[in-house]
Formats: C-alpha cells, structure tokens, sequence
C-alpha cells in the first residue's frame, strides 16, 4: 500500500485547511482528574454545569471541516456547534475534553459513561434512537460518493456502481445503506474511519468511498491535488444530531442552544469558516434546520 505519504501530504493540507476555521480547545488543560478518553465520567448525571465539573464530548478525529484533531488542537463544524452548545449549558472552553468517537463505537460510548455527549456527523435514526437520546438536528447533510477526478462521467451516482470496490465506514449509515439498498452491485469494503477510506482511493484499492457529502467535500479539499472529486448527487438526507445518554434530561437545554446559534448568525458563519475552499453548499431547502423536539 503506497498510502503513507499520501496520507501524510493530505493530512498537512488538512492541518492549512481547518487552522483558518474555528475554535479550539485543549483536553490537557480540561479535566484535571488527568484522565483519558475512554476512562470513566467524573459527571454520572445528565444535570447542568455543575461548578468544577467537565463534559467529554465524543466527536470525530479525522474528519476536516467538521471534527478534525491537529496536535492539541480540535477544529470543524462539530467542534464549533459544540462549544457554542455547551456555553450556553454553562461551561467554558477549558472545561471540555475532546474524545474521539469513531462511528461505529458511538451508542456504546454513550451507554458506558465514556462521553456525556456526542457532536460527530451522528445521523438520528430510529435503531439508534433506541439505544440513546438526540437532540437537534442541528444540520442536515446528504449521502454522497467520492471518486476520483479521472473516473468524473463514469461513476454518477450509487447505481453506477455496479462491479466496483467501495468504501465506508463500519457502523456509519452510508455503509448500512449500501449493505440494504446497493449490495447487489457494489462491493463494500469497511474501515473503521474514513481517513483509511481515502488511502484506498487515493491508492487505487477502491474506485469510490461512500459517505455524507459535507465530509466527503471536506477531504477532498484535505488531500488538496484535485484528484478527488464529489459526485454531487445526493441520495439520502442525514440529520446531525447531539447524542446523548437513553434518559438525559440535556435535549431541550441544547435544542434551545442550537436556536440560538442560529439566530445569531453564528451557525451560518461556522457553516461558511468550516466549509471554505471545500465548494460546498449546504441544502439551503433543509438547512437551517428545526429542532425535531425532544422525547417526553
Ligand atoms: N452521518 C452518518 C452516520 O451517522 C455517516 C457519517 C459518520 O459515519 O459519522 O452514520
């Protein structure tokens, strides 16, 4: 596999990509039990901003423009709805530890006490909304391919993909879509994140990788040469929700957060700092999105 210095140069790009963005904050000055992630909450219960107390919040790590580590630093999209969501609950930056939580780990993480919430292009659907609570949707994104420049007019859309290698993430939507709806053309291969999804590409493993568009946009802007592209096409609506613990008291709290972020003209500009150079438009028909209520 050639992947390395390919990963490497994109993931520089990245670093130049997402340092124009947004806010940070560093877990090492956050939690001064001195834990890492993984370990158990100090905060068991799903109540407010307890004095001295911290919230770990799951988001993703290799994803540029919506929740992406560099070093210490933690920037996109997620990373922003996050801070500004938990400022409102009443913590300041200093008080958040920034935990990764790959797709497939995330209702676990929830149930186990090893987050107290999650900001992480986290689809609401009815199977998860069994194991755990959502607020939001605080963006709506849609399913998308990435493919590579050379293959633009071949490969359209996912019925295009018939005989072709493609690639998602395990416990994502998009590879559970494909597994439902288009197994019988395309052969699905799974990682664990999408960053090994654009080695495959980019190595020539897979003709395709498959997942929502606003992170697709983003790491093709990452890897930076042009040679991959988005389709374009949507073909599923993902609405992003805050996930949090089967039973959290938290939902209304954060929806009327998110309100606020978006009056304010705030979530607009996170949308424009975060998406820059990507060419990507939100859905402007689904996108401010409204609050879908919290379950009683
Ligand atoms: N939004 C989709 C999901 O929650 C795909 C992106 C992801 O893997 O986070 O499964």
């Amino acid at each position: 596999m050639k992947s390395t210095r390919v990963a490497l140069a994109a993931f520089a790009a990245v670093g130049a990509l997402t340092l124009t963005a947004c806010s940070t904050a560093d877990p090492g000055e956050t939690d001064d039990t001195g834990n890492t992630g993984g370990e158990e909450m100090t905060d068991e219960g799903d109540g407010g901003a307890d004095a001295g107390e911290g919230l770990r919040i799951g988001i993703k790590f290799d994803q540029p423009g919506l929740g992406f580590q560099d070093g210490g630093d933690y920037t996109g999209f997620d990373v922003d709805v996050a801070l500004y969501v938990t400022e409102q609950l009443g913590y300041s930056a200093d008080q958040i530890e920034f935990v990764e939580a790959p797709s497939a780990q995330r209702e676990t993480m929830l149930q186990n006490g090893q987050v107290d919430m999650i900001f992480a292009t986290y689809s609401i659907t009815d199977e998860r909304d069994e194991a755990v609570d959502f607020a939001g949707p605080y963006f709506v994104a849609g399913q998308d391919l990435l493919i590579r420049s050379e293959d633009e007019g071949t490969i359209t859309g996912p019925e295009s993909l018939d005989g072709l290698d493609l690639c998602s993430v395990s416990g994502s939507t998009s590879a559970q879509r494909v597994v439902d709806e288009y197994a019988a053309g395309a052969n699905l291969i799974e990682q664990p994140g999408y960053s090994e999804c654009i080695q495959f590409l980019t190595g020539g493993q897979v003709d395709a990788v498959t997942t929502d568009d606003i992170i697709l946009a983003g790491l093709a802007a990452a890897e930076g040469s042009g040679a991959l592209q988005v389709v374009g096409s949507p073909f599923s609506e993902e609405n992003y929700g805050v996930g949090l613990p089967d039973g959290s008291d938290m939902c209304e709290d954060i929806n009327a957060a998110i309100q606020a972020m978006i009056d304010d003209g705030s979530w607009e500009a996170a949308v424009e700092a975060n998406t820059e150079g990507t060419g990507y438009t939100p859905n402007a028909e689904l996108n401010p999105p409204e609050m879908r209520g919290c379950a009683s």
